[in-house]
């Protein structure tokens, strides 16, 4: 039942000519499918709309080839032909009485335009924000009316499609009416440069014509950046940016309220707490009139509840926690808190978009999922047998598995060798800044506390033997993966000879509490997170710390989850040395010698310890048992065995429980080998 402390989240809210039901607002968000991908993306946004987002907004959606930001995949509304994959996607919010918004845009010199091949638009000619050998050009008034009317010309085919919202977006530093917002970006001496009222002239504009286009009946919301974090050389929410507000206040007819760029909208969970940004975004509301909306991984319904009694927020944005659980306002509309997949803040999400990739979530397995494989994040179909299960393992794979076999209805049995369940989500959270991670194991504990048909056996190791006597019909290897000591990875792909290893930590020695002492490399060939957060640790404890890696930045993947600028500053400003391009070509009495990554040069640093953060080593014996002793398998009646999560290959914490998933889903299927998820096919055109 629903708790009536929460009841103010439930109040509808008029935007403009359209009423949002409750004030529960997922914001656009990118997904990696956008216009390639339109079946996916639109029953993404439907089920959001299911689950109770009472407004639900695409991705940004291009109205131009003049900024075409491709590969990545956005929505896109060129022409008409691209009406019909949105019109879907407004279709299916429809269904569930929420109201379907869309995020025009036009990204300027963000967009090198790779595929149109057109020359980027901007307030001034700048080189383009890539490393593409592109620049663009300065618009001239011609460009700049042609801008508004293409604006207008994409809010009329929005309509046409059944948007509600229908968006001018002037935020992250990347679009066109931002850039001339900006005067780190705009050095025009015309109408539209020099003052901020001359400054704003193309976003007033936009707003009036757009509003004039399709205001009748759907309303026209401002993305907007009050605050670009660079002091008063751009828009700061104690100067321009408010100066911005007070000027526009009740122009829009929401304002959706941004700060930084995407890497600070989106904050990792390493770098901010949820509600982050409300000293910079709390001054809004005094302003205006108009309903305002704001993100800050907000998963709490007491802080939504307090950011809107407070009068930070009328409603409440959400584009992650939305993404790890699309039924978050419907949780809390009955009063299921506990059954919340709290978003933890790891960017595996914005990852996927930067690969260009559908969309995947640590917590939530069927993102992505929803249209190409058919899954549904709160529905699973009931068991097809009596079939009793055993998982041998209770990290991220395991628990996955054990929670949505048990949801099925069969009877589970997960076997763990140690005293707690977690695997890696129990050790890894005891990191610097890694503690929301615990939130991976924590959702699937409360999980299997409500299923009584899944059974949890601690400090239960299990041996190929004791699987084969277990009685069981079908057996889940989910027994995880251990750190290299011996230096393979990417930079070296056999042992290095030269290594001494009774100096040898990894990870899992930290993690255990096992630490080195005197002076340390720490050795990254992984390029995730995991070299730099060691790296810290061990600076935590006071120890003089050399981060070695091949590469020419630290935890070089992170910068698809956002994450990597951040990274780096922490790291150096921790006081901790980066010996960048460099492999390691050996280790022994207290110097690492080193090689440069393209000379192969070698010089020697001091080193007591060192640390191996490279690959990982699946945790496969009892599976390879198994495998070998097929006739006891088959005697002991077990129809099937199967390795899951980083037992299989070892990968991320997401790829893990997608992994446990994937198992509980489709393990009665029989081995095919067609492709196990629908695809979107483009279709060919006349010669
Ligand atoms: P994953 O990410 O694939 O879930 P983890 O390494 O996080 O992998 O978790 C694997 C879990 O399996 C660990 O908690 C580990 O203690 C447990 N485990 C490994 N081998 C066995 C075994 N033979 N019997 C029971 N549990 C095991
Ligand atoms: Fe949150 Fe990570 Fe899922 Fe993104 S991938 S929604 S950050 S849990």
């Amino acid at each position: 039942m629903k708790d009536s402390r929460y009841d103010i989240l439930f109040e509808p809210v008029q935007i403009g000519p359209v009423t949002a039901r409750n004030r529960f607002y997922q914001v656009p968000h990118c997904n990696g499918m956008g216009h390639r991908a339109p079946s996916g993306m639109a029953a993404m946004r439907r089920v959001k709309a299911e689950g109770g987002w009472a407004v639900v907004c695409t991705e940004v959606c291009e109205i131009h080839p003049s900024a075409d930001i491709s590969p990545h995949n956005e929505a896109r509304l060129w022409d008409d032909r691209d009406i019909p994959a949105l019109a879907r996607a407004a279709e299916g919010i429809h269904e569930f009485d929420s109201l379907a918004g869309v995020e025009l845009g036009h990204h300027g010199f963000r967009a090198q335009n790779r595929i149109s091949r057109e020359v980027p638009l901007g307030p001034s000619s700048h080189t383009v924000v890539s490393y593409d050998p592109v620049q663009s050009r300065a618009m001239d008034k011609e460009d700049i009316r042609n801008l508004r009317r293409w604006h207008v010309a994409a809010a009329r085919r929005a309509k046409q499609a059944g948007f509600d919202l229908i968006y001018v977006y002037a935020a992250h530093g990347l679009t066109t009416p931002m850039q001339f917002l900006s005067r780190r970006y705009n050095q025009r001496t015309d109408e539209y440069g020099g003052s901020l009222e001359n400054r704003a002239r193309l976003l007033r504009e936009l707003i009036e014509e757009t509003k004039d286009a399709v205001g009748d009946t759907c309303a026209v919301p401002v993305r907007i950046c009050v605050d670009e974090l660079v002091g008063p050389a751009g828009l700061c929410s104690d100067g321009e940016g408010r100066d911005l507000i007070e000027m526009l206040a009740d122009l829009p007819d929401l304002w959706d309220v941004t700060v930084g760029d995407w890497s600070n909208d989106s904050r990792p969970s390493r770098f901010g707490e949820e509600g982050v940004h409300e000293e910079y975004v709390s001054f809004v509301k005094k302003i205006t009139g108009k309903p305002v909306v704001s993100v800050g991984r907000f998963t709490s319904p007491d802080t939504m509840v307090s950011q809107v009694r407070r009068g930070v927020l009328d409603m409440v944005g959400a584009a992650r926690p939305s993404i790890a659980d699309p039924f978050l306002p419907r949780k809390i509309e009955e009063g299921r808190l506990d059954d919340i997949r709290e978003c933890i803040g790891c960017n595996i999400c914005a990852a996927a978009d930067n690969t260009y990739t559908p969309i995947r979530c640590t917590q939530n397995p069927t993102m992505g999922e929803e249209w190409r494989r058919k899954w549904h994040p709160e529905i699973i179909t009931k068991k097809e047998s009596e079939d009793r299960i055993l998982i041998v393992g209770a990290g991220p794979a395991g628990m996955e598995c054990a929670v949505s076999l048990g949801k099925r209805g069969y009877d589970v049995a997960l076997a763990e060798a140690t005293t707690e369940l977690g695997g890696r989500t129990a050790r890894e959270p005891l990191l610097p800044g890694l503690s929301a991670w615990g939130r991976v194991r924590d959702y699937r504990l409360g999980q299997l506390h409500q299923l009584a048909n899944v059974d949890i056996y601690l400090d239960s190791e299990m041996s190929a033997d004791e699987v084969l006597g277990a009685e069981f019909d079908r057996i889940v290897l989910a027994t995880g993966s251990s750190w290299r000591r011996d230096g393979v990875a990417r930079y070296h792909r056999i042992p290095i000879a030269d290594l001494d290893d009774s100096g040898v930590f990894t990870p899992d020695d930290i993690m255990a509490g096992r630490f080195p002492t005197g002076s340390i490399v720490v050795y990254d060939d992984d390029h995730y997170y995991m070299g730099g957060v060691i790296a810290e640790k061990l600076r935590d404890l006071g120890l003089n710390v050399t981060l070695v890696t091949p590469a020419a930045i630290v935890s070089g993947w992170t910068v698809n989850t956002l994450e990597q600028p951040r990274i780096q500053k922490r790291l150096l400003e921790k006081g901790i040395n980066i010996a960048a391009n460099q492999g390691l070509a050996g280790f022994s009495g207290g110097a690492a010698k080193l090689a440069c990554a393209f000379t192969g040069r070698e010089t020697t640093i001091e080193a007591h310890s060192l640390v191996m953060v490279t690959a990982r080593m699946s945790h496969d014996a009892v599976f390879r048992a198994l495998t070998e002793r097929q006739d006891e398998v088959r005697e002991a009646g077990i129809k099937s065995f199967s390795s899951i999560g980083d037992s299989l290959a070892p990968g991320t914490i997401a790829a893990a429980v997608f992994s446990g998933h994937r198992y509980a889903r489709e393990f009665e299927m029989d081995a095919s080998d067609e492709v196990p998820f629908l695809r979107e096919i483009s279709e060919l055109g006349p010669w």
